[in-house]
């Protein structure tokens, strides 16, 4: 048990999501116990723990959104619901003995490399603490961002964001929802059944393909429980058909699956809205994939209720009443709902806290003078012995799957810092280059260069132009090359004061 005063550790993981309790399990699997796991929340569970809004649920088939290393029987439905996550992440925390290594409570406000003792100095909200190595476990979806509607202070009703839900939010009267992405998606049709009348403001409409979800019968789950090797089955097809949708869609290497997948959007539209100048209105002008794969099976029909009003005019400003669309019309709102996405790419949201490297490098600078990338999606050259878990070009086809590469590479890193007798391991400044060409060009081939994805709007694309959310190899690449990168790629360095320092932890 590590005493509650400490305040220097060997590895401080940021963040209590399923990244971070992915680097604390592979952490302790691989002998290194000394660490914590900071979260500014009381809770693990990071996304699933924040976003609580109704119906919120995985757009994945649950078996390939779990971890490698521990399937789960008990999973209720095959889409399950946020509440499930929950309880999942709280179970891994249990069983792989990551509770007591939990700092919970604890904002991370910035943090700052000492050049001369090999070691990062955090600033948080109770204080101080140093690590050797630290772990940005933080996200990508963790930041939301409200829109910016001219008079919203103004708006004497409720304002939510749908990250940052709270059951006692009134849904009855006059309901405001902005946004269509893949939470409104989720969120409207719930808040359509409660409310007297429901307002959608849709700036850009979205591709919605029908969502195969159904409940997993007792004896099924029955099944997995007594033969968990049985699990390996559903888990196996999902996984090869993210692999067919990531590459053949996104990657745009199998275009028919595009094709396929707008027709199956369309179908479902034309058979839940009768209407067709509504149907019109909802209809994408992009191709899909350049946004987030989106499922429902009551999204469309949503818009065929007599209590429901689609408006794709633009919101102009916000009066204490309701908001302003641009042909001049006043839309009364008691409750305004934002499911208004993240901060994803914002100069305020990578790296989410300031981060200033070796001899001062300030990494947001870098990033943004630079193009935003991450050797192999996890380390820059400015940043020795610190790693970025959702770090740019880190995401393939499955989200467990990107954590674990990610994980895997970091630890690798520090396995070997620690068996050379290192206190310095930094990714060499040409591989990085090299890296940072190769994922530049291949993304050239992807749909986001394509098609019209322009006409998206998607938060896909940073400041430079890039997609940099997206690795754009197969899962089987990242998962070999995060195992097997050079070691040569990295230079391993030790310095006098920073043996001494652990030196004196060891002891303590
Ligand atoms: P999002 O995809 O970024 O969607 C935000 C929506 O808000 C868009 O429709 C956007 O319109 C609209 N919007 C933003 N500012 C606006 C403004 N000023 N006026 C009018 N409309 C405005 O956000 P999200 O739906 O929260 O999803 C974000 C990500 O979270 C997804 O890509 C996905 O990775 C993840 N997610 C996953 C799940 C799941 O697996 N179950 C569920 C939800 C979310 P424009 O399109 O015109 O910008």
């Amino acid at each position: 048990m590590i005493p509650a005063n400490r305040t220097d550790f060997e590895v401080i993981v940021v963040g209590a999501g399923f990244s971070g309790i992915c680097a604390a399990i592979r952490l302790r699997q691989a002998g290194i116990h000394d660490f914590v796991v900071l979260d500014k929340a009381d809770d693990v569970g990071g996304i699933w723990r924040d976003n609580t809004y109704p119906d919120v649920g995985v757009d994945i088939p649950i078996w390939g959104y779990c971890f490698s290393f521990e399937p789960n029987p008990d999973w209720r439905y095959a889409y399950a619901k946020g509440h499930e996550l929950q309880t999942y992440a709280a179970h891994c925390v249990e069983k792989y003995g990551v509770r007591e290594h939990l700092r919970l409570g604890i904002e991370v406000t910035g943090m700052r490399f000492d050049d001369e003792r090999d070691q990062w100095n955090l600033q948080t909200g109770r204080g101080r603490l140093r690590a050797r190595f630290v772990i940005n476990a933080y996200g990508a979806f963790g930041r939301p961002k409200m829109p910016d509607i001219t008079g919203l202070n103004s708006f004497a009703g409720t304002v939510i964001h749908s990250a940052r839900w709270d059951n006692t939010t009134p849904l009855m009267g006059r309901v405001g929802v902005i946004g269509t992405g893949s939470s409104a998606v989720q969120i409207i049709p719930e808040v359509a059944e409660r409310a007297e009348r429901l307002t959608v403001f849709q700036r850009t409409p979205i591709w919605v393909i029908p969502k195969p979800d159904f409940r997993i019968p007792r004896l099924l789950r029955m099944a997995f429980r007594l033969l968990p090797g049985l699990l390996s089955v559903p888990r196996w097809i999902v996984l090869v058909w993210l692999e067919v949708l990531y590459n053949g869609v996104f990657r745009f290497k199998l275009p028919f699956t595009v094709t396929a997948l707008e027709w199956a959007a369309g179908r479902s539209l034309r058979a839940q809205v009768p209407d067709p100048a509504l149907r019109e209105r909802l209809s994408p002008r992009y191709r899909f994939g350049c946004k987030f794969l989106t499922l429902s099976n009551r999204y469309y029909k949503t818009f065929a209720r007599d209590n429901v009003r689609l408006i794709s005019e633009n919101i102009e400003s916000a009066t204490a009443t309701g908001v302003t669309t641009a042909d001049g019309q006043h839309h009364e709102i008691d409750t305004l709902i934002m499911a208004t996405g993240f901060e994803v790419f914002e100069r305020t949201s990578l790296p989410r806290y300031p981060i200033t490297g070796t001899v001062g490098v300030d990494l947001g600078d870098y990033l943004h003078d630079n193009r935003n990338v991450c050797y192999e999606g996890v380390t820059l050259p400015p940043c020795p012995n610190a790693f970025i878990i959702h770090g740019p070009y880190s995401m393939t086809g499955s989200f467990f799957m990107t954590i674990e590469n990610a994980v895997a590479h970091a630890v690798r890193c520090i396995i070997e810092a620690q068996r050379r007798g290192a206190t310095r391991v930094a990714v060499k400044a040409e591989p990085y280059a090299r890296f940072a060409e190769e994922m530049i060009a291949r993304q050239a081939a992807s749909i986001f260069y394509n098609s019209n994805c322009e006409a998206a709007r998607s938060f896909y694309f940073d400041q430079h132009g890039d997609v940099p959310l997206f690795r754009p190899s197969t899962s089987i690449e990242a998962w070999w090359r995060m195992r097997r990168f050079p070691l040569a790629d990295y230079a391993f360095s030790t310095c006098a004061a920073a043996e001494q320092q652990t030196g004196q932890r060891e002891t303590s």
